[in-house]
């Protein structure tokens, strides 16, 4: 199955206790994007600036991308900036740009509009629901969000997570949500909103997934060399749903399994700068981590 995106594609100023880079490519649809274009065939919506080069929107559809769906715009791309303590677990945003974005309606091409499974990467909860709006029946709608517009637009999120079934978050942004620190009862709280599986994302401690009856529980790989977060979190989500898309039947092993490759996209993207690491990669790389991680787990019963 094909699956859709909607998110942003942005410029991204990074600074981590390992380097700094100023204005690479970014967002969350594009590391999306591409850490799904590894699984099955994604279309992309998302609007970019006058400022946006060719390179970038060549190298997407180098992944087998669909980009009829991002729009050019007069005015300047999304921009993000952050910084990493040796904390690496939470970005401290520095500064966020909207830009295009603010002014942004998307209008989906034809062919995006029955595309089976869904994926509402981070934006404004406004533009997942436009784009909720204009496809037609989706089997599977997943979607991501931030403290930024938790803070900024709960009503129009609250609004998004009535029609999806999986949310996709961090540890943080799941308690801010449910106003709620022990993330066992925030899980409940936020499945009472909408969706039916919640996946919380805890950074180098691994994602927790919880689907009202069991909750499984994965680990983020061991790297010896980790040297910019950024992404990681659509790049687990891009493997997640890369993952679904391909599977016939969406039941709790394909969801365990999804968890597992999610976890192995989000290990890689972290190994270097912006997309770095997720341009090079190998099927066979992605094979092999994936089976280490059922290594990394395994033990005999007593
Ligand atoms: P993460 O996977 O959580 O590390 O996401 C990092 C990406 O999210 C960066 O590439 C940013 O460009 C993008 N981003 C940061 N803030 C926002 C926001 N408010 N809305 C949409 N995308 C954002």
């Amino acid at each position: 199955m094909s699956l859709l995106v909607v998110g942003s594609v942005a410029f991204d100023s990074v600074k981590t206790p390992f380097g700094e880079v100023d204005e690479v490519l970014g967002g969350s649809a594009t590391y999306f994007s591409t850490a799904a274009s590894y699984f099955t065939k994604v279309s992309l919506v998302a609007v970019v600036g006058e400022d946006f080069p060719e390179e970038h929107l060549n190298f997407l559809v180098g992944r087998g991308i669909n980009i009829d769906g991002i729009e050019r715009s007069a005015g300047r791309t999304f921009r993000w900036k952050g910084e990493y303590s040796y904390q690496l677990n939470e970005a401290k945003t520095l500064d966020t740009q909207l830009n295009v974005f603010e002014s942004f309606h998307p209008n989906l091409p034809e062919s995006y509009r029955k595309v089976p499974v869904v994926f509402l990467a981070n934006i404004d909860p406004n533009l997942q629901l436009e784009v909720l709006k204009q496809v037609e029946k989706p089997k599977l709608v997943a979607c991501d969000t931030m403290n930024f517009w938790i803070e900024g637009k709960l009503d129009a999120l609250i609004q998004t997570l009535a029609s999806v079934d999986i949310l996709i978050i961090n540890d943080g942004e799941a308690r801010e949500l449910a106003q709620e620190v022990n993330l066992v009862k925030a899980a409940k709280k936020i499945m009472a909103y909408g969706p039916g599986v919640l996946v919380v994302k805890q950074g180098e401690y691994g994602a927790l997934m919880f689907n009202g009856e069991t909750i499984f529980s994965a680990p983020a790989f061991p790297l010896e060399q980790v040297f910019d977060p950024t992404g990681a979190g659509d790049s687990f989500a891009g493997g997640f749903m890369g993952y679904l898309a391909t599977c016939n039947e969406i039941d709790d092993v394909a969801i365990r399994q999804a968890v597992v490759y999610g976890s192995t996209m989000a290990s890689f993207n972290v190994e270097a700068f912006s997309l770095d690491r997720m341009r090079a990669l190998k099927q066979e790389e992605i094979k092999s981590r994936f089976q280490a991680f059922k290594a990394l787990t395994a033990f005999e019963n007593i």
